[in-house]
């Protein structure tokens, strides 16, 4: 009787022709995330089995495959040779500490074997209800589903835990997209949903010392290897904002400060995007959240850059935010209370509806040209 871990992928099987290429993905993408512990992951069939682990390396090794986007459910299960004695001892043994109302639903891929589905599935029971007077047959709405699947090579697995992986797709599917991140809770979030849909990522993060400190910076770094965990690697480019920040406070109309800060924003991170080939920027917006989030400023942010902008939060509430955060394990960072470069020069009526005619007045004043190349030049790339 071996232990093993049974992983179950999603949407995969949606993928045709592609199937193998996603499968082989996520196959490295398991084995990537589990290379420091000892034990070996291999498929079997439409699905994945890791195995030759040490017990106490069980909790660890699901908490890793929590975090592998692809992945939509995991079982502790045993695999035993298809003997119907051999079966029933691991069953009784899965079973041993279970109470209440249970039923035992059986997969024959193995058309060989001499029972029916439904044959194996009583006699089980009937072995279950022996040897563990806890448990009460109930075959429409159990407590307990004690699974047992007969492969075609002549092995049994069985199970009754699940529980479920993040869903998506795995990352390495879709393409790379680079993160704005600040220190707040939303765009760690944003970051997340995007490694979730297959997306590796690159992050740009701005800061403006010496008016943000180091603490601040190393929030950020935390918050990025968080998603790190998610993403497979992050590369985290930092960039000083503080002279463009500077130079915006000094010649343009105070009320701009967000708007045209935030255009900055954009072209510097399509700039370093194309740099290292990554196909798209992604924000942690959500629609009317904050002055800067009313689809005019969107419009006018927007409207610096032609790569595609994706916005995964932007129908979100924020309670739906820190909900997320909080299961991906990025909330209690982001709560911790540091400057953003975003609070520096806050103006005191930022404006809601910004014009692009005025906005591009007002940057007129701004040799936007030098001040990006002297953000670039200065720009700290943090591999995690
Ligand atoms: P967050 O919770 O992510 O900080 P927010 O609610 O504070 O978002 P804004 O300050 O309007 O909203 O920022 C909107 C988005 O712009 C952020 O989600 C993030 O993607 C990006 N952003 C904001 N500040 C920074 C920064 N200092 N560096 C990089 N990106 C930033
Ligand atoms: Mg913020």
């Amino acid at each position: 009787m071996e232990r093993i871990i049974i992983v179950r992928y999603c949407e995969i099987h949606l993928k045709g022709k592609n199937r193998s290429f996603f499968e082989n993905l996520l196959e490295n993408n398991i084995r990537k995330i589990l290379a420091d512990i000892p034990c070996e992951t291999v498929r079997a069939q439409s699905r994945y089995l890791v195995r030759n682990f040490a017990d106490e390396d069980y909790e660890f090794i699901l908490n890793k495959l929590k975090k592998v986007s692809g992945i939509h459910s995991m079982s502790l299960g045993y695999k035993v040779n298809t003997d119907f004695a051999e079966i029933s001892e691991c069953a009784v043994e899965i079973m041993r500490y279970k109470c209440g109302t249970f039923k035992v639903e059986t997969n024959r891929a193995d058309k060989k074997y001499p029972k029916t589905s439904v044959e194996i599935s009583r006699d089980l029971g009937g072995v279950l209800l022996e040897n563990n007077r806890m448990l009460k047959v109930d075959v429409i709405s159990p407590e307990h589903i004690c699974y047992v699947d007969l492969r075609e090579d002549g092995t049994t697995y069985l199970y009754c835990d699940t529980v479920k992986g993040i869903g998506g797709m795995p990352v390495g599917s879709s393409g790379r997209g680079t993160i704005m991140i600040s220190g707040g809770i939303d765009s760690p979030v944003a970051a997340f949903m995007m490694a979730k849909r297959g997306m590796r990522l690159s992050a740009v993060h701005f800061h403006s010392f010496p008016y943000t400190g180091e603490a601040a910076k190393r929030k950020v770094i935390d918050l990025t290897k968080i998603i790190s965990e998610y993403s497979g690697g992050v590369d985290l480019h930092v960039v000083s904002f503080t002279k463009i920040q500077e130079a915006i406070h000094e010649n343009c109309p105070e009320e701009m400060m967000i708007t045209l800060m935030r255009r900055f924003m954009f072209r510097i991170t399509q700039r370093i995007s194309e740099s290292i080939g990554s196909q798209a920027i992604i924000t942690g917006e959500s629609l009317g959240q904050v002055a800067s989030q009313t689809i005019e400023s969107i419009t006018t942010s927007n409207a610096v850059v032609t790569m595609p902008v994706l916005r995964p939060l932007i129908g979100f509430d924020k309670l739906e935010i820190i909900d997320i955060a909080k299961r991906i394990g990025t909330y209690e960072t982001s709560i911790l209370p540091y400057e953003d470069c975003c609070t520096v020069f806050l103006p005191k009526y930022p404006l809601i509806k910004p014009r692009i005619d005025r906005v591009l007045e007002a940057e007129s004043k701004l040799d936007a040209e030098s001040l990006i190349e002297d953000a670039l030049g200065k720009t700290e790339i943090i591999e995690l």
